[in-house]
């Protein structure tokens, strides 16, 4: 039993939990250790340089010569005191991972050698990057990328390498990563969103998104892993029989977590507080080696900064413990897949949570007037929404029954709605001088929705008390794509609440009277998103239809919204992605929709062809050989009809496999003669991946079928279970 999945099932067995150190018994003393923070800043750079730097994370201003001249060599200082040899800027290219470039320090001199980081270097790199998606933005003969140094997230350090975060655009400006237009949307909300504060309280002056991101994985024996090519070039399983016990037993979700896992998390965890990532939360997930994580919420840069870089922590750390991490959103057909569900709020430099109900009737105003933008905001481009979590592997969570459907809807809990429909109805009372008499029509809102009572986890935007939750973003995602719509579509409608308000107002109209009388017609208009049933059923699927709510299933036909006419004059007033740019995104997202396909195409054929119909050949002549044995004995064909019958059976999944493969192969070469990306999406979607579910039926029928001692690929019981 030479083949690799005994290997592997051998390595397992002899697996030793690694010791977890951790750097001392309380998380506060280490807790961001490894990070440049303001406090540290505050301690190596003189007073005027700090408060200018300040000045520029808060107001955007520009930062100084000087000034990055002094915080260079003070981050040098600091890092070189904690051994560190090395700098990269750290960036989030559209691949969807981080990407880093190291440069040492060290320079050599006439008279030997010095350590030096200079502002310039601090400030903006070159990275030779003509490789990066670029969407035909770049052309390589013009191949100059540009970092540039976010002050706003701070340096921190992985091993001997200090890390920059900063954003990569284009030589001719253009972004081509996530954080540009992400901090452009921010930009966008902190204006909007301070205006109509300003209705409330003059002394609002800047307004922050708030997120904090779930992350749910997977964990597996790394020998496993890698004895599936499927998974370590796909990142999924592309057959594998269902496990006779899966987690139907529920018995995973919340239960004792296995102690090779926890020494695990207890490891990436202390990573991870060293970078300054606040973890809190862990558990086990739904399905078997499912687990999840959270921190504390953060502003919202930060927070997917962290975000990134958590994924990659736990990547590395898992290797110590020879697990393999599977951050892809459904690595086994049959259980539940996995999402990162982003919560989400508007915060104000007065510490006021915007999304927060208050306790006073003016306070309930505020809310109500976020409340009902935000809602508006999401009815009014739930398509563009959608097409921000649009991605191959996500297809398979949306509308599976298990995630969030790709139907967008909001769910807001029964005494919210009862809130909104309570304002619709009512009459707002104009005329009175009497200013009690209008605050009858904005009705109190009780404090204990804050303990989230009614939760609904099948809407994919809900409600939970203080937060908006956006549940439908992939395991995998970087969290900016979604974040970036879903921040600049409230800020477009902050602008447009503003305008109307401030119309009424000029017609003569009090101010909370023309506040609630645009809030009334909002919740009018946007009641269609709201949704407070059971989102996996079928018959919400119709009831959407006859909304007029969109369900689009697959990624190509998503993206279309990102190109749409009402989008680019979205994107042009809120000055988040040029034209090109939006093109140029639309592109990358198709090419790295089909480019995926095409590997998991290929690897498919690949597997079929080499190591599974070769598996079930080996026991089908073993039946062959025994048969005839049989037979030359003079024995009845009725003592070796079970063979006959396997052997007959083998023989028809073989040819149907088989003659599946070549036509996939087929399918393949005419999808990959289309010139438009957009078309050959759809072509490998629906004449390529549409062999994929047949040719597994019938690989994990022989799975059922075949001597176990000559399966070739770890089975899912072993996958999910031996750990
Ligand atoms: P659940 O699994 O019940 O949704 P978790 O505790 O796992 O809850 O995660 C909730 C997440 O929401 C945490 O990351 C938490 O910090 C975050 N959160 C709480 N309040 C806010 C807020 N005002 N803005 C953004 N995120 C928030
Ligand atoms: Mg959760």
């Amino acid at each position: 039993m030479s083949n690799i999945r005994f290997q592997a099932l051998q390595s397992v067995l002899t697996r030793i939990i690694p010791e977890v150190k951790t750097p001392g018994t309380k998380i506060s003393d280490y807790y961001a250790a490894n990070v440049f923070d303001k406090k540290k800043m505050r301690e190596y750079v003189s007073k005027e340089a700090y408060q200018s730097l300040i000045n520029s994370i808060d107001n955007g201003e520009p930062i100084a010569r000087d000034v990055a001249e002094q915080v260079a060599s003070a981050m040098k200082a600091w890092a070189m005191s904690k051994g560190v040899t090395h700098y990269t800027h750290w960036f989030q290219p559209l691949t969807g991972t981080t990407a880093e470039k190291h440069d040492a320090f060290f320079e050599p001199t006439a008279d030997g050698a010095i350590e030096k980081f200079s502002g310039d270097a601090l400030a903006q790199q070159e990275p030779d990057a003509s490789s990066f998606p670029n969407g035909g933005i770049r052309n390589t003969f013009e191949a100059r990328g540009y970092t540039a140094w976010d002050p706003s997230s701070p340096a921190f350090i992985m091993g001997p390498t200090l890390c920059i975060p900063t954003v990569f655009v284009s030589y001719t400006g253009e972004a081509l990563d996530y954080k540009v237009p992400l901090l452009k949307a921010l930009n966008a909300l902190d204006k909007a969103a301070v205006e109509v504060c300003h209705y409330f309280d003059k002394s609002i002056e800047k307004v922050n998104a708030s997120l904090g991101i779930e992350q749910e994985y997977f964990l597996v024996d790394l020998a496993l892993f890698n004895a599936r090519p499927d998974m370590y070039l796909t990142g999924r399983t592309l057959f594998g029989h269902m496990s006779a016990k899966n987690q139907q037993l529920e018995d995973h979700y919340f239960g004792s977590i296995p102690g090779r896992v926890f020494a695990f998390m207890q490891d990436f965890e202390t990573e991870a507080l060293l970078l300054g990532i606040p973890l809190k939360t862990r558990h086990n997930e739904v399905a078997p080696s499912q687990f999840e994580c959270a921190p504390i919420y953060e502003e919202i840069n930060l927070a997917i900064d962290h975000n990134q870089l958590l994924m990659d922590v736990m990547d590395r750390v898992a290797r110590k413990h020879n697990f393999k991490v599977l951050l892809h959103e459904k690595p086994y057909a049959g259980v539940n897949g996995s999402g990162k569900h982003n919560n989400w709020s508007m915060i104000t430099n007065t510490g006021k949570n915007l999304l927060s109900p208050g306790k006073t009737p003016k306070n309930n105003l505020m809310f109500l007037t976020f409340f009902a933008n935000t809602i508006k905001a999401v009815h009014e481009h739930a398509d563009l929404l959608r097409a921000s979590i649009a991605s191959v592997n996500n297809d398979h969570r949306l509308g599976a029954n298990e995630a969030p459907p790709a139907i967008i809807s909001i769910f807001l809990g029964s005494q919210l709605n009862e809130v909104l429909d309570e304002i619709e109805t009512s009459r707002i009372s104009k005329k009175s001088k009497d200013e009690a008499l209008l605050w009858q029509n904005i009705p109190k809102i009780p404090q204990i929705l804050k303990d989230n009572t009614d939760r609904n986890r099948t809407s994919p935007f809900a409600f939970t008390g203080n937060k908006f939750e956006l549940r439908a973003v992939g395991s995998s995602a970087n969290s900016a794509s979604p974040m970036t719509i879903l921040n600049l579509i409230v800020a477009d409608q902050l602008t447009k609440f503003k305008l109307e308000v401030d119309k009424l107002i000029k017609k003569g109209e009090k101010k909370d009277v023309a506040l609630l009388t645009i809030i009334k017609k909002y919740i009018k208009e946007s009641k269609a998103i709201r949704f407070e049933g059971n989102g996996y059923s079928s018959e919400w699927e119709t009831e959407a239809a006859s909304r007029g709510l969109s369900n689009i299933k697959t990624t190509p036909k998503a993206l279309d919204a990102l190109v749409t006419e009402k989008t680019e004059n979205l994107f042009e007033a809120t000055v988040v992605f040029s034209k090109r740019e939006a093109h140029a995104r639309h592109e990358v997202l198709l090419e790295e929709y089909y480019k995926k396909l095409q590997i998991e195409a290929r690897v498919m054929g690949e597997l079929v062809n080499s190591l599974i119909i070769p598996a079930a050949v080996t026991y089908q002549s073993k039946l062959v050989e025994n048969a005839k044995g049989l037979k030359d004995l003079g024995l009845d064909e009725s003592t070796y009809s079970a063979q006959l019958d396997i052997i007959k059976k083998i023989a028809e999944h073989v040819n149907f496999i088989k003659s599946n493969a070549d036509q996939m192969v087929e399918a393949r070469k005419s999808a990959n003669g289309i010139e438009d990306a957009r078309e050959k999406s759809i072509a490998y979607d629906e004449t390529v991946k549409s062999f994929f579910d047949p040719i597994r039926y019938h690989v994990d029928k022989l799975e059922q079928l075949v001597d176990d001692s000559l399966w070739p690929l770890p089975k899912f019981r072993e996958l999910l279970f031996i750990k």
